[in-house]
Parts: C-alpha cells; sequence; structure tokens
C-alpha cells in the first residue's frame, strides 16, 4: 500500500459534498453545521450540513413530487443508473475507501472490502431492477382470471448506522431505486461522509433530482420525527440499535408504516468437537475482528466442545494477540479505533464485569492510552454464566471462549439470547451441521465460514434483531406492494 500522506486526506475530505441533497440540489442546513471526528485521533475532520425539521420536510417534498415519474421510468433506465453507480464506486475504490477509514476507523483494506460489498448491491439491484415480475392465473372454478402486478411502495425513509457507512446505504438505496421508490436517506451523524459521496456519485450516474435526497442532522430525533407522521411517507427501512428501532416501530404505528428493522445481533460462533480446528480459528478471526468487532454479525461469544476449547482459545490468543493496532491509515494495521469514547467505555465495562465474575484474561483486556478510542484485541475464558457479556452486543475486539458439553448444550447456550441475527457453526459431521442449523434461532447461519454477508443472500434476522430481509431476491420484495386485479371473462 502506498503510504498515505495528510495531503492525500484533505484532498479527499475537501472533495466530499457537504451540504444537503435536496430536489437535486445541494444547499446549506438551516441549523447551520455538525462536526465529523476522526475516532483514531478524537480530532475534527470537517463539518457537514446539520438539517432542521423544515430541512427534513423538503426532503420529503422532493421526495414525493418525483416518485409518480420515478416509478414509471423504464427499468431498464433505472438499471442503468445502478450500474453506472457500481461501476463508479469500483473505479473509485482508493478515495472512497480513504474517506471511510477516516470518518469511521477500519484499516483501509477492510474500507476496501465494504466498498466492493457496498458497490455489489448496485449492481445486484440494476439486474433485479428488470425481472419484477407478477402472475396471471386462471381461478379455481374457471370462470375468472386473477392478475398480480407489483408497483413501488412509495417514498421511502432510509435510516443506517455509521459501522457500515457505505453498505448500509445501498443495501437499501439499490432495490429501492430498483423498485421504482423516491426516498429520503439519513446516515449516522458519525460517518455522513461516505453517504454524501455516493449522492453524488448517483447525481453523476444520471439519478434525476428528487428520486434521493440526503440529510445529515445532528438531532436525528428531532429532525425525522415528523417525516414518520407525515401521510405521504409510506416505508421506513432503519438499521441500527434494538433499543432505536423499537421506538421507530412505535412512531410508524400511527402512520401504519411498511417497516424493515435491521437491528442489534449477538452471535454465538460455535464450534464441535469434529471441526477442523484451524479452519474455525481463521473463521473466528473474521466473525469476530472483521470491523473491529464493530458488526452487527460480529461473533459475540464463542461456545466451543470442551475437548478442544482450551486449544481453540489458546490459538485465537495467540493471532489475536499478534494483530497491529492503529490508524487505519497506517501500513500494515488491523485494528482500527472504536467509534468513540462511549462505544469503548461499553466495551470496557463489560470486560471489566466479566473479569470481576472469574473471566480469566489470556491477552488484552485494556484500553490504549493516548488519542483516540483504541481498545487492545482481548480473548477471555472461564466465563461464568451471569456476565455481562454474553447477553449484551459486544461491539468491539473482544472475545470470551466458553466450553459446552454437548450438542443440545451447545443450542441452548446459542438460543439464550433475545436477538437472532446470525449464528456460526464449525462441524465436519454433515448430520449435525443440518441439524443444529435447523434448530438455531436466527436469521442466518454461517457453516465452517465466519462471514455471511454477500449482495446476493438475504440478510435479517428474527427475534429482537428484527425482521425483513436486504440483498438478494427477498431485498426488492421490500420495496414492493402487491396489486391483485380480478378479471371477469
Ligand atoms: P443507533 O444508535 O440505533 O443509530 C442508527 C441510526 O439511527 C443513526 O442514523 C442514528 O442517528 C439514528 N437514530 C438514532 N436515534 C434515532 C431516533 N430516535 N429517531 C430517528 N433516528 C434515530 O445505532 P448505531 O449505534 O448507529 O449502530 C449500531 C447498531 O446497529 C448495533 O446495534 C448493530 O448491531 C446495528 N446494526 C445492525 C445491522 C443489521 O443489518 N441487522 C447492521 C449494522 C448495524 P444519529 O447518528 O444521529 O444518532
Amino acid at each position: 500500500m502506498a503510504t498515505i500522506t495528510a495531503s492525500d486526506e484533505q484532498q479527499i475530505l475537501d472533495r466530499v459534498p457537504k451540504q444537503l441533497y435536496i430536489g437535486g440540489e445541494w444547499r446549506n442546513g438551516a441549523k447551520g453545521t455538525l462536526t465529523v471526528e476522526d475516532p483514531a485521533t478524537g480530532e475534527a475532520l470537517c463539518e457537514v450540513a446539520d438539517s432542521s425539521v423544515d430541512d427534513a420536510r423538503g426532503a420529503l417534498d422532493a421526495a414525493a413530487e418525483a416518485g409518480p415519474e420515478w416509478s414509471r421510468y423504464p427499468p431498464r433506465e433505472r438499471a442503468e443508473i445502478l450500474r453506472r453507480g457500481f461501476e463508479a464506486i469500483v473505479a473509485r475504490e482508493d478515495e472512497l475507501a480513504l474517506l471511510m477509514t477516516l470518518e469511521m476507523g477500519k484499516p483501509i483494506e477492510e474500507s476496501k472490502a465494504e466498498i466492493a460489498y457496498g458497490a455489489e448491491f448496485l449492481r445486484w439491484f440494476s439486474e433485479q431492477a428488470v425481472r419484477i415480475e407478477g402472475r396471471y392465473g386462471v381461478v379455481p372454478n374457471g370462470q375468472g382470471r386473477l392478475l398480480t402486478m407489483k408497483q413501488p411502495v412509495g417514498p421511502c425513509l432510509l435510516i443506517t448506522p455509521w459501522n457500515f457507512p457505505l453498505a448500509m446505504g445501498t443495501r437499501k438505496i439499490g432495490p429501492a431505486l430498483a423498485a421504482g421508490c423516491t426516498m429520503v436517506v439519513k446516515p449516522a451523524q458519525q460517518t455522513p461522509l461516505s453517504m454524501l459521496m455516493l449522492a453524488q456519485i448517483l447525481e453523476q450516474a444520471g439519478l434525476p433530482g428528487g428520486v434521493l435526497n440526503l440529510v445529515t442532522a445532528s438531532s436525528s430525533s428531532e429532525t425525522v420525527r415528523p417525516l414518520i407522521s407525515d401521510r405521504r411517507l409510506r416505508k421506513l427501512s432503519f438499521t441500527g440499535s434494538t433499543e432505536v428501532g423499537r421506538k421507530l416501530m412505535e412512531q410508524s404505528s400511527e402512520n401504519l408504516l411498511r417497516l424493515s428493522m435491521e437491528l442489534g445481533g449477538n452471535a454465538p460462533f460455535l464450534v464441535f468437537e469434529d471441526a477442523d480446528i484451524d479452519a474455525a480459528v481463521q473463521g473466528a478471526m473474521l466473525a469476530k475482528m472483521r470491523n473491529i468487532g464493530e458488526a452487527c454479525t460480529a461473533a459475540n461469544r464463542f461456545h466451543v466442545a470442551e475437548a478442544v476449547a482450551e486449544g481453540f482459545a489458546e490459538q485465537l490468543a495467540e493471532k489475536m494477540g499478534a494483530m497491529k493496532v492503529g490508524r487505519g491509515t497506517q501500513d500494515g494495521v488491523e485494528v482500527g479505533p472504536l467509534i468513540d469514547e462511549q462505544q469503548r467505555t461499553k466495551v470496557s465495562e463489560l470486560v471489566e464485569d466479566a473479569v470481576e465474575r472469574g473471566a480469566r484474561t489470556l491477552v488484552g483486556g485494556q484500553p490504549r492510552d493516548g488519542a483516540g478510542y483504541f481498545y487492545e484485541p482481548t480473548v477471555l475464558t472461564e466465563i461464568s454464566e451471569d456476565a455481562r457479556l454474553l447477553k449484551e452486543e459486544l461491539f468491539g475486539p473482544v472475545a470470551p471462549v466458553k466450553s459446552f458439553a454437548g450438542e443440545d448444550e451447545a443450542v441452548a447456550a446459542a438460543n439464550a439470547t433475545e436477538f437472532g441475527l446470525v449464528a456460526y457453526l464449525y462441524t465436519n459431521d454433515l448430520k449435525r451441521a443440518l441439524r443444529v442449523c435447523e434448530r438455531l434461532e436466527t436469521g442466518m447461519v454461517g457453516l465452517n465460514q465466519g462471514m455471511v454477508s454477500n449482495a446476493a443472500a438475504p440478510f435479517g434476522g428474527v427475534k429482537h434483531s428484527g425482521f425483513g430481509r436486504e440483498g438478494g431476491p427477498e431485498g426488492i420484495e421490500e420495496y414492493l406492494e402487491t396489486k391483485y386485479v380480478a378479471v371477469s371473462l
């Protein structure tokens, strides 16, 4: 990797549009600006527009106005815009990766992986845009026909978190555009820069004004609340914490909005004694350390068969302890900072709680001194049943390893959580693999692999991890209504 200089950083920051994007125009926010910070230094990177309630309403006005025309746009043309967006993101991978690392902290190579993943949703849904189909059927008594047609749900509000600043946007924007919906997008205030660049890329790709509107805000609850109760809004797609998702669901009930809720996780990672342990450790590194542990899919707790638990934990500790921690722009860095002090304090508290209840620290266990919100990669064993980190989402580079005696105990431990996003399972016994997959209460399972994310697959959870699916053929259905026409013959 070529050395990144301060001037490279400044150049990319200078190129980011920093205003609100409403009705095809870039404009200032009525509330002034909000500061975006580099989590590796705690210093300000730049200011972006801070929108008022009226700005947000203006964004919905534009989406509502553009709706009818966009819904009638030829699917092939919608597809071509998405395809051009995909190509532009891929072509600009280096600068977008640097921007993402600056605002979010993850190492450059991981930012590149997210950019490839995020771009893929535009390509995938460009291919889906021309495959929206209804059906034609003969009614059972033979005396009539039934038609179904798929139509866009209408103006959407898309709210995204900070941990995947681009991909959590494209995972919603891709299918919404393909389906013919217009939208207001609100990224997390900590990481709005990647989404601002994406809006500009789509504008340059030929997206008509008003189809996608982007507001950045320092007070999200206040700014988007009136949109949720506005009768013109028809759908809310939210990715973020279960706590906020629950509030938004409550608010949405008033207006009976279609909802997609991609919420928090607490993924179990099961390793049976018949597994390939080296492969399991490799998979564990990916499932735990991708995105600095700040992924909804991050393995939160490792349940390992008694016979192999000690060896697994030692190998994992050796690999985690060898990881280079630092600013994501530096060569060879594998672990960047956590997003902010609040997040780091939560990770510290969960580790301290586990240690107070008897956990043994094999490696790490401490925040790093100095600027930025760094936390050491940590492996803990001898975890007490009542340790908080078994129940709560860790969102950091900490791996608690606990042993189990048999399959029933492993499944019970895996399911002992209110969350149900993803589980990982390592075994070489095919019958056991299928048996356990069926019994896991999650929306997704990684079978002998430590990552499940793929634009062609339906991503989503059950229980308190939410509902709805993003990606795959299922992803576009979230943005379509089915209309039935009864035909008399
Ligand atoms: P968060 O605090 O729930 O925030 C998510 C988004 O909601 C941000 O844009 C935030 O804006 C906005 N928001 C917060 N309170 C709001 C309110 N009252 N009304 C309207 N909008 C509001 O979550 P986060 O800390 O950014 O993200 C981490 C969480 O996301 C984790 O729990 C993780 O598991 C989950 N996640 C889930 C998935 C999935 O696919 N299931 C994927 C990624 C992340 P501000 O920035 O202004 O607060």
